[in-house]
């Protein structure tokens, strides 16, 4: 199968939304008045982000979600995307589910893929996004204020959780006690569900927004650092955002719901008379969402438990460039 066959049968298809899809030299969209747009790329490496042999179709949706989740911490609507594609092979077998997966997530997400590069080479997969905001609306890292409540949707920690299990599974040292749990918490890995609804909930909502990709304490430290304050996080209000954590070593619990990564849940602020307003977001959007802490005027980060102890985390988030070595983040 040739380049423009597989492009043709994988990745072409109709796009009632945007005014040119696949097959020009461009794609084109009508912005709208009064909107702006938002765009973010990410980019999903073969054995750095993902193994090898991992389902296709759920890379293909994986591929999206991670992008779809920067459109929602920034509230806005999902309009379309580019895939630019490296494939060691023209595999039909690994297309066709890697294609399902994608494309079935987009229509979810009314999100038409437009363009893209196809290339041969070590599998490689970067995604940017189109999204639409309000203009002035988008949710932003810089806006915290102090006395803003510190939220987080839905759970932290499972990912990495599985992630951990996965590569003793891998070695043939996963204990069989924790195969059904790592049956349960797999998907959170491998299809996170973008917090698209959410976002946009929190429109007019939230102070300022980010969301979780790289680890809690590396992404509300980014909101942190860019709005000029600090806060102090209840730890065991964050343990409860972990199903099981009692179950861990309580710093293994620790760290993967302070510094796992690859959640693609949203944290965010608001003023605390906005609370009212913060419930009815997460009902409309079917989300939970959990208070975990304060901004304060104090830079950095306090991690407290409840007898008001202060515990020192001496985790980190993830970095790529980190100068220690790490462990390849799949
Ligand atoms: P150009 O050489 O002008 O960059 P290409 O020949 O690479 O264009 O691609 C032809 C058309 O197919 C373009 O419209 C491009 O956006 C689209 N395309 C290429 N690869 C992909 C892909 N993986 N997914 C979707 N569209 C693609
Ligand atoms: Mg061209």
């Amino acid at each position: 199968m040739g380049e423009f066959d597989l492009i043709k049968r994988f990745f072409t298809r109709p796009t009632p939304r945007a005014v040119l899809g696949v097959g020009d030299d461009c794609a084109l969209l009508q912005a709208r008045a009064g909107m702006q747009l938002a765009i973010s790329s990410d980019m999903l490496v073969s054995e750095r982000h993902f193994f090898a042999d991992v389902d296709p179709r759920t890379l293909g949706h994986k591929a999206l979600a991670v992008n779809l989740s920067d459109l929602a911490a920034c509230g806005a609507t999902p309009l379309a995307f580019t895939l630019a594609l490296a494939l060691p092979q023209a595999d039909p077998a690994w297309l066709e589910p890697f294609s399902q997966g994608l494309l079935a997530l987009a229509d979810q997400h009314g999100c038409e893929l437009v363009g893209g590069d196809t290339t041969r080479g070590p599998l490689n997969i970067c995604i940017t996004v189109f999204g639409e905001v309000p203009a002035g609306q988008a949710l932003l890292r810089h806006s915290a204020q102090v006395g803003d409540d510190i939220y987080v949707s839905g759970q932290l920690g499972q990912a990495s959780w599985a992630l951990q299990l996965l590569l003793l599974q891998r070695q043939g040292r996963l204990p069989s006690a924790a195969e059904t749990q790592l049956a349960q918490i797999r998907a959170r890995l491998e299809s996170p569900s973008p917090r698209i609804a959410l976002g946009l909930a929190l429109r007019g909502v939230a102070s300022a927004a980010a969301d979780i990709s790289d680890g809690l304490l590396g992404d509300l430290g980014h909101i942190l650092e860019r709005s000029g304050v600090g806060a102090s996080v209840d730890a065991d209000a964050v343990l409860a955002l972990l199903p099981g954590a009692q179950t861990l070593p309580a710093a293994d619990a620790l760290r993967h719901v302070l510094a796992g990564g690859d959640d693609y849940e949203l944290v965010f602020t608001a003023p605390a008379h906005r609370q009212a307003h913060v419930l009815q977001a997460a009902k409309q959007a079917a989300t939970p969402v959990q208070r975990i802490g304060r901004i304060e005027a104090l830079s950095g980060l306090r991690l407290h438990n409840r007898q008001g102890q202060l515990l020192q985390p001496t985790l980190h988030s993830f970095d790529h460039f980190a100068p220690a070595p790490q462990e390849a983040k799949p």
